[in-house]
């Protein structure tokens, strides 16, 4: 039977420092059918960040105007920069079938959990605080009482994790790693197969 499928919004969200950023680019490469929704931001980019592909590096005035237009689903401070996400994007993919993922801070996935209650959302969690600090630090892009706000902004996240359906944790090393990434895929091979994604074409 011919079949249409509307795409499905994935949230994924979790701690700064918990590796969600490497397993939504594991998931991007695994998945032709997953786009991944580039945000607005107004921090400054950092050496790999190229316009476009990572963020749309935008200044303050920027900002305030796509807020001003509703041009963004939600939008969120985060360690003392703004970001958000771009609303027409994501409308567009959706309704042209393809898988959105979102890799938000939890203040934008609670904002989204409640305009989009028919999202996926994925909590990332890592091993331990010791683990998080480790890779906050390993990660050399923020200083070291940046590191701090980090890991204290964690604990009030991870209190509120139940406000996601769905918990994965992203282990030490490459097994954990892999670990993480086959509960991801899995989870979301499952969430395709709702039967209120799936319309059977009837010839
Ligand atoms: P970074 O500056 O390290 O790229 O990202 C910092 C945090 O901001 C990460 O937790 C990242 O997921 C989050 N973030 C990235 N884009 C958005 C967005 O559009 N909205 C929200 N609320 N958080 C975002």
């Amino acid at each position: 039977m011919q079949e249409k499928r509307r795409g499905m919004l994935l949230v994924i969200s979790g701690p700064s420092g918990t590796g969600k950023g490497t397993l939504c680019s594991m998931l991007m490469e695994s998945d032709p059918s997953l786009r991944f929704s580039v945000s607005v931001t107004t921090r400054a980019p950092r050496d790999y960040e190229q316009e476009g592909v990572h963020y749309y590096f935008v200044n303050n005035e920027q900002y305030d105007e796509l807020i001003r237009e509703d041009a963004l689903l939600e939008h969120a401070t985060v360690h003392a920069n703004r970001y958000g996400t771009p609303r027409k994007p994501i409308e567009d993919l959706i309704e042209k079938g393809y898988n959105v993922i979102l890799d938000i801070d939890p203040q934008g996935a609670k904002e989204v959990i409640r305009k989009c209650p028919d999202c996926v959302s994925i909590f990332i969690l890592p091993p331990s605080y010791a683990a998080l600090r480790e890779r906050l630090a390993a990660r050399n892009t923020e200083k070291p009482e940046e590191v701090e706000r980090r890991l204290n902004n964690a604990k009030g996240e991870i209190e509120q994790m139940g406000v996601y359906q769905y918990v994965v944790v992203n282990g030490d090393g490459e097994e954990g790693k892999q670990k993480a990434f086959s509960l991801l895929k899995a989870i979301v091979e499952g969430e395709k197969q709702r039967t209120t994604r799936y319309f059977p074409i009837v010839e």
